[in-house]
């Protein structure tokens, strides 16, 4: 952008050096620079106090008519002193580095130092992710394109993502390799039409996401219901491909089952690899505790890790946190390691641990047959009537709004439904829930006995 204001200002100076005299247009008129357009102001700076005064007194109109016949949108100009100029920049600080990002500010996503391949552990459930990962690190923009990974809630995927970063960052500091959010994505492309220079700001927004090497967009899933939003991931998703750029894409289900995604987005995604990470099996666990108390230094005993892995079995993170937490017990009563009775009194509270307290779908089945007065054969079975076929229906929605399991699963405990069959009865519930006040209730009392239970 900076260069089409340069292109034309040399316009504006051809223009002017037909009309002024040639020693005030080689001392004065000539040093002008142009900075900016701001609110369809330009506004130049000149190298002194001196040189502002002397063209504005004598050249004003030339300037101003010149100016207003190459910059069509530029409705007045002004010229700043060196000292005024200091002032601008402090004022129109933020919007620069904002609207025109370099490639040198780009590349500095900052990865998170501490979610590296080395301090990922590699079991069963993810070896094959992690592979993905690795490889696409090592060459990226040649093998997997686009990676699509995905799984449940704190199994990992940006520990990936950010390894990913670390790895490319390490081993070639001059690619620019970007992580975003699918929520900072979606807000930075709806802050860039609210501004009053939309097209300047839709195009800040293009060349901050197209401008780079490996482009990360983690959690996906929530591009839901956005169109506009998609649209534009949809292009900038192309421009990358076209141009040979890597694309790394995390979410917390496969690509076909994020409702209302664009089918051309869905297609796109599975066009390359898509990997899946799995819940880690006990031994996994084990380690992944173990790695955790040994990098931040916790001092527990081998009974904890094993009492720990036992009880959580489904997220990584709230592993973490419990161990964190049996730590901190520990250390408060000046214990050097934890014992297995201190972790159970630093977790007696903690719901994450309690088995009762784990939402299980047979829960949620169980609490939708007591409400409607029907048996779970029934709701598994392949009765067709309105009065099995709704809370059937119900059941599914609510495992599906409560659980991050595959649609296949859900198929399978539903007596072995086909997952089209699944998204239909998802659909289905979640239009009625639009127009019909009595289905709202319903889920509103199921979903709130589910969370008591
Ligand atoms: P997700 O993005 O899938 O929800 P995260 O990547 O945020 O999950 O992982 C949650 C926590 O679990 C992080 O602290 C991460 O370092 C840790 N973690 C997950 N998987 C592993 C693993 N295989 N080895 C080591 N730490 C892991
Ligand atoms: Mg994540």
């Amino acid at each position: 952008m900076q260069t089409n204001i340069n292109e034309k200002w040399s316009k504006v100076l051809n223009i002017l050096e037909t009309e002024v005299t040639a020693i005030f247009f080689d001392l004065w008129i000539k040093t002008l620079e142009p900075i900016k357009i701001v609110d369809n102001k330009l506004y130049v700076m000149a190298s002194s106090i001196d040189a502002k005064n002397r063209c504005l007194k004598l050249y004003k109109t030339e300037l101003s008519i010149a100016i207003s016949d190459v910059f069509e949108e530029v409705e007045s100009f002004e010229i700043l002193s060196p000292e005024e100029k200091e002032e601008f920049d402090k004022t129109n600080k933020e919007e620069v580095s904002e609207i025109l990002p370099t490639r040198e500010n780009l590349a500095s996503t900052k990865f998170n130092e501490k979610y590296t391949f080395n301090n990922f552990v590699v079991g069963k459930s993810n070896q094959y992710v992690f592979h993905a990962c690795k490889s696409v690190a090592t060459s990226p923009c040649s093998t997997f394109n686009p990676l699509f990974i995905y799984g449940g809630v704190g199994l990992g995927k940006t520990h990936l993502l950010h390894a990913i970063g670390n790895y490319l960052k390490e081993k070639n500091p001059n690619l620019v390799c970007v992580y975003v959010t699918c929520e900072k994505f979606t807000n930075d492309y709806i802050s860039s039409l609210g501004t009053k220079d939309k097209d300047r700001s839709i195009n800040a927004f293009r060349e901050k996401y197209r401008n780079v090497d490996v482009l990360m967009v983690d959690d996906i899933q929530f591009i839901t219901n956005k169109i506009e939003t998609q649209e534009e991931f949809f292009n900038t998703y192309n421009d990358l491909y076209q141009n040979n750029k890597q694309i790394i894409i995390a979410s917390d289900r496969p690509a076909k089952e994020i409702a209302t995604l664009n089918e051309r987005l869905t297609t796109r995604f599975s066009s390359g690899l898509t990997q899946d990470v799995q819940s880690p099996d006990f031994e996994t666990r084990v380690a992944i505790l173990r790695k955790k108390a040994q990098n931040e230094g916790y001092k527990v005993e081998e009974e904890v890790i094993n009492y720990l892995a036992e009880k959580i079995d489904t997220n990584i993170r709230e592993m973490e946190g419990a161990l964190a937490k049996v730590s901190f017990y520990a250390s408060l009563n000046l214990k050097h390691f934890a014992s297995l009775e201190d972790a159970k009194e630093a977790l007696k509270d903690d719901d994450s641990i309690d088995e009762k307290e784990i939402l299980k779908p047979e829960k949620i089945l169980d609490v939708v047959c007591k409400y409607y007065n029907v048996s779970k054969q029934d709701i598994i079975g392949k009765k067709r009537n309105k009065e099995i076929v709704e809370p059937r229906q119900i059941c599914i929605y609510l495992i599906n709004e409560f659980l991050t399991l595959p649609l296949a699963s859900i198929g399978e405990l539903l007596g072995g439904r086909d997952h089209t069959t699944i998204i239909h009865a998802r659909d289905k519930i979640a239009e009625e829930l639009k127009i019909n006040k009595k289905i709202k209730t319903i889920i509103n009392d199921l979903k709130s006995l589910v969370l008591k239970h």
